[in-house]
């Protein structure tokens, strides 16, 4: 089946990546992604803090928004990367992301809006032990750790295509899902970020459909989540990018659910501000109808249950949330 706004990926020719992937982003506004409001939560959003968010992702920008929309609190998650070579290494200080994210806190709380002080982490097995000590010396009240593609990964788009060739999806696939196995069992995200990434990397070698007919690629991962507690997020960016759809697709959040899996996070990776809330609404309507009543988050301390309200968002105001705890299921 042809992936039908791909048909334009012309490998040798190259058709940019980003040309096509705002062209799936202004179809998903025509058809209401950017229309999300009167929601709890995003736990996941870039401000020009990370190296590949625009000069327009200032963090007053995102929150005049949020409060315009009902969008109640909001993570501030920039990159932080471990490997000097990576983009994100060094590229803003802990102490430039706290105090940018601390005094909007201040802000706009008077407003009714709250804004988290969280950090994506760039997780690789072999800074592992880097990433826990820098973690226990610079708190964060959430902190999402991610695999990414980095300079020398097979994934690059200029390497992709010879390290696919004659090879099945599971082999295709395990450099990434043996990192996201390890960093769930690390124990130190409270959440996984973009679980199945990957599917954007892969295409037009491997397209999305294809994962959808493996679902036990996913067992290990999944089970990774479970075992350690680590939130399982459901990524919206995916419905902007080649996969178009969230990272990852309904039948892997049913499937976590069923192994035993509570703890689901919605985040919209945003980057600039024309993304802002992009298919949020989506990602709460699939957590509702896999049986979801809340979701998991962490404002320092423990973990803590945010109530997803109801299905129009009703019942869900700007107020400041309360510190829920709880099972999510009795929300
Ligand atoms: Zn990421
Ligand atoms: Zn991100």
């Amino acid at each position: 089946m042809t992936h039908p706004a791909l048909a334009a990926v012309d490998a040798a020719s190259g058709r940019p990546r980003r040309a096509i992937e705002r062209d799936i982003w202004r179809a998903g506004l025509e058809a209401g992604l950017g229309e999300a409001r009167d929601l709890p939560l995003d736990a996941h959003m870039h401000t020009f803090r990370s190296p590949d968010a625009e000069p327009d992702a200032l963090l007053d920008a995102y929150c005049g928004v949020a409060l315009e929309r009902g969008i109640a609190e909001l993570a501030i998650t920039d990159h932080v990367d471990f490997d000097p070579l990576a983009p994100a290494y060094a590229f803003s200080t802990f102490e430039e992301r706290q105090r940018d994210v601390r005094e909007a806190a201040e802000r706009w709380a008077p407003a009714g809006l709250a804004v988290r002080f969280g950090v994506e982490v760039t997780y690789e097995r072999r800074y592992e032990e880097d990433i826990r000590d820098w973690l226990r010396r610079h708190p964060h009240d959430f902190v999402i750790g991610s695999v990414h593609s980095g300079p020398a990964s097979l994934y690059e788009p200029e390497r992709v295509g010879a390290f696919v060739a004659g090879k099945s999806l599971a082999e295709v696939t395990a450099p990434y899902f043996d990192e996201v196995v390890a960093a769930a069992r690390s124990g130190l995200f409270d959440s996984l970020g973009h679980l199945d990434v990957v599917k954007r990397w892969l295409v037009p070698h491997v397209m999305p459909e294809a994962f959808a007919a493996q679902p036990e690629l996913y067992e290990p991962p999944l089970a990774a989540l479970v075992d350690s507690g680590t939130a399982l997020e459901i990524n919206t960016s995916g419905l902007r990018q080649l996969a178009r759809e969230t990272y990852p697709a309904a039948a892997v959040v049913a499937r976590y659910l069923a192994l035993g899996g509570r703890a689901v996070t919605i985040g919209s990776d945003v980057h600039r501000m024309e993304w802002f809330a992009y298919g949020l609404g989506e990602a709460y309507r699939l957590a509702r109808s896999a049986g979801l009543a809340a979701l998991s988050f962490r404002r320092g301390g423990d973990r803590v249950w945010v109530p997803m309200g109801s299905a129009s968002g009703s019942g869900v105001g700007t107020g400041a949330p309360g510190p829920n705890t709880g099972d999510p299921a009795s929300l």
